[in-house]
């Protein structure tokens, strides 16, 4: 990864620490100072919009005034959805103000209104809302607002997970994969994932460079959460991240599988989660999962969510 000075240059950032660490990794390579684009769900844990922000402002060199990072206690309650995206597109609003090299852009929905829009609700195979949500929000944005010939894009794509950047052979009964970057390079766009290129680092080490940042880590990662999309409560998630959910944040599970169980009225025996046991596959509520005591490989289960690249072949 040489130097592109002339190029202009748009990191993907998610309000988590993998996104963060591309940009950081790629800005402290090239000395080449990035722009973030952010697509919001409306509905990122409160503390992932404190990293977000935070995070970008370390990036620029700015240093925020005061009052501009928002504490948790400052944001309405979760379940109170229409009060929590007002207060979220108005944190946007201000944050543009001291930081214009943050790109935050959202399309006013939230996953549950997509799930709903679309007649179907997400899963760990499907995801509508991480594909119009975001996927198609940042691709619409990149056509408006830049051009691919002089635009480059960093994304946090780690080398623990490369196949997802560069493909995968085909395996059994699985197909190939092209990958993030062949797909966008056929669109006429060049995407680099700086933590799949040497020098490698360990999730150990980018933690410390967050540190050494001056930043805190998201809490949902201290919590254990295996990501810091959706506030946990990602429709791609495992049965063991559910059940992290219904422990540290009940009121959000409560709200999750009430808008689960509308969505069953409408569509019928769907769900986001999937019962395997007594072999084959079948739906398993939230509200099933919630008296449930798991087994094992159950508890394990915790879901992975890339939903800013998607999977697809
Ligand atoms: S984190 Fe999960 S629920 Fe949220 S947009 Fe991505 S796939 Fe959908």
């Amino acid at each position: 990864m040489g130097e592109m000075s002339s190029l202009r240059v748009i990191a993907k950032v998610s309000g988590g620490t993998g996104s963060w660490s591309g940009a950081d990794a790629y800005q402290r390579r090239t000395g080449q100072r990035i722009e973030a684009l952010f697509t919001d769900v409306l509905m990122e844990d409160q503390d992932a919009y404190r990293f977000l922000i935070a995070g970008v402002a370390t990036l620029h060199g700015v240093t925020l005034p005061k009052g501009a990072l928002p504490e948790i206690a400052d944001f309405p309650a979760w379940e109170d959805r229409g009060a929590y995206k007002a207060f979220v597109l108005d944190l946007a609003d201000r944050t543009r103000r001291v930081l214009p090299g943050l790109h935050w852009i959202s399309d006013g929905r939230d996953p549950w209104d997509v799930f709903e829009a679309e007649r179907f609700l997400g899963n760990s195979s499907a995801d509508p809302c991480s594909k119009i949500l975001k996927r198609h929000l940042s691709d619409r944005w990149l056509k408006q607002h830049c051009d691919p010939a002089d635009t480059l894009v960093v994304v946090g794509i780690d080398h623990e997970e490369i196949e997802r950047f560069e493909g995968a052979p085909a395996r059994g009964t699985k197909p190939a994969t092209k990958g993030l970057r062949r797909r966008m390079a056929e669109a006429g766009w060049t995407f680099v994932a700086p933590l799949c290129e040497p020098p490698y680092s360990s999730w150990l080490g980018r933690r410390n460079r967050i540190f050494m940042a001056g930043l805190w880590l998201p809490r949902l990662n201290a919590l254990g959460f295996s990501h810091n999309n959706c506030g946990g409560a990602c429709c791609k998630a495992g049965q063991g991240m559910w059940k992290l959910m219904l422990q540290v944040f009940p009121e959000r599970y409560a709200y999750a599988e009430q808008r689960e169980a509308k969505i069953r009225s409408v569509l019928g025996d769907v769900s986001m989660l999937t019962d395997r046991r007594g072999g084959g596959k079948k739906p398993l509520t939230l509200e099933t999962l919630r008296t449930r005591d798991l087994t094992r490989a159950e508890a394990s289960e915790m879901g992975g969510c890339g939903c800013f690249f998607g999977d697809a072949a």
